[in-house]
């Protein structure tokens, strides 16, 4: 029987639900998404033509907060995969404690197809299609999947244009010099190296021990560079068009370097760094796994083959269910998305808590107030996993739907809905 994606993301709510012997209420609020809207962009090709692409946008759940969540630009993106990455927001938030429900949106397009000029055009037709869907206190996007800051500064512009006013909390990892958040960069791998460096007694890990990294873009190199920073080894990373394996560990500023003119596996010398099929970094010999790309990289056909003993996913739903139940069988620890992640979210709220005070921290501020934030919600994860015999992910959920449900009932049964 084929399940939707989101089918099988609310496996993992329904579980959690079990374990807080729940009502259905709470339940039938959070497992369907509240609104999704659809629409198809035209813009107007440098040759003249014209072309339309599909895009989404998905509010999910508004309970605490407005919703939250990245826009991503992708050849393979549906509505099914925009949905399940808004349930999975709004988890995030809540295991966070941000003020913010989920929300996630996409245009179906390869970006790397376009030139600047069209992806301008396409961000600013993006931000005209859904203007009345998004907004500060309504629905506020972010980078995720092969966009970045200057698309965020084109939407931001693009958006005060259209309200006629400065409004910069509309949308967070903007450039610096239009309201951006200093630490916003690097924020999704920071909070999962704060969460790996606090744990690492209870991991059994220690700097000397060995990385391999799925995914070489924001998340994934960036963890690169932080996990080295203090002594671990990368030995394997890969990238969409390859994989590079050196067992001795790789040069990380020199594959930065390389990655900024071309794919990783342009490291490759035959002799101590290795191209290796991309499909092989799952059963790489490592300590630490980060899947750093797409969804599904762990499936129940390779899950069995994972040598590293922690798994810190700073990709949203790289390990479907099937797979996770067989790694906790093989006692591996997977520090799970909706917290190892959970970095890059909260530097966006920074940026618009900042946005909105109209007063900027520095950037040791912003570590520091990450830091914390990571170590407290990471700490009560990982207890409530330990006391109740339950998985990292499945405490994490029951963290959150803790929250959630709080939320729902202190709403009364007639919620305010921001429509
Ligand atoms: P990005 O566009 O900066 O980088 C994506 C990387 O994945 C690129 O290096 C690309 O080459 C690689 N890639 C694509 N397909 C691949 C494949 N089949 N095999 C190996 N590598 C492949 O995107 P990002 O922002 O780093 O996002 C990566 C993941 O992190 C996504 O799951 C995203 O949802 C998640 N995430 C991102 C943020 C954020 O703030 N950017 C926050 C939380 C979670």
């Amino acid at each position: 029987m084929h399940h939707s994606m989101l089918d099988q993301a609310l496996t993992r709510l329904e579980d959690a639900a079990q374990h807080l012997h729940l009502d259905s209420d709470v339940l039938e609020k959070l497992k369907y998404p509240r609104e999704t809207t659809k629409t198809r962009l035209l813009i107007r090709m440098d040759d003249g033509s014209r072309k339309s692409f599909m895009a989404w946008r998905c509010r999910y759940d508004d309970t605490r907060g407005p919703t939250k969540g990245g826009i991503r630009f992708h050849p393979d993106s549906t509505m099914d995969e925009v949905e399940t990455l808004a349930f999975w927001m709004t988890f995030k938030c809540a295991v966070m404690n941000l003020p913010y429900g989920g929300g996630k949106g996409a245009v179906q397009v390869d970006p790397h197809t376009l030139s600047k000029a069209e992806l301008e055009r396409l961000s600013r037709a993006y931000m005209q299609a859904f203007s009345q869907i998004i907004g500060p206190d309504r629905d506020i996007p972010a980078p995720d999947v092969y966009t970045n800051s200057m698309i965020m500064g084109w939407m931001a512009d693009e958006y005060a244009s259209i309200v006629g006013r400065v409004s910069p909390a509309v949308i967070t990892g903007k450039p610096i010099a239009l309201g951006g958040s200093l630490g916003r960069d690097d924020a999704t791998a920071r909070g999962g190296f704060y969460l790996v460096r606090h744990l690492e007694q209870e991991l059994g890990l220690k700097p000397g021990a060995t990385v391999a990294i799925q995914g070489f873009g924001n998340a994934g190199s960036f963890m690169a560079r932080l996990m080295a920073g203090v002594g671990y080894k990368i030995v394997a990373v890969s990238d969409s068009r390859g994989a590079i394996h050196a067992p001795d560990g790789l040069d990380v500023a020199a594959l930065v370097a390389a990655k900024a003119k071309g794919p990783v596996t342009a490291m490759a010398n035959g002799s101590t760094i290795h191209a290796i099929d991309p499909d092989t970094i799952v059963g790489v010999e490592c300590d630490v796994l980060v899947p750093a790309a797409l969804e599904d990289l762990i499936h129940e056909g390779n899950a069995d083959t994972v040598k590293a003993s922690v798994v810190v996913e700073l990709a949203n739903g790289p390990i479907t269910p099937e797979a996770d139940a067989i790694l906790a069988s093989k006692g591996v620890v997977v520090l799970p998305d909706i917290l190892a992640n959970a970095g890059g979210v909260t530097v966006s709220y920074f940026e618009w808590v900042q946005n909105r005070q109209g007063y900027y921290w520095t950037l040791d501020e912003i570590h520091t107030r990450l830091k914390a934030i990571m170590e407290t919600e990471g700490r009560a994860i990982w207890v409530l996993a330990k006391d109740r015999g339950i998985t990292v992910r499945q405490a994490a959920y029951v963290h959150a739907l803790g929250r959630l449900a709080e939320a729902i009932e202190a709403h009364g049964t007639q919620q305010f809905f921001a429509s």
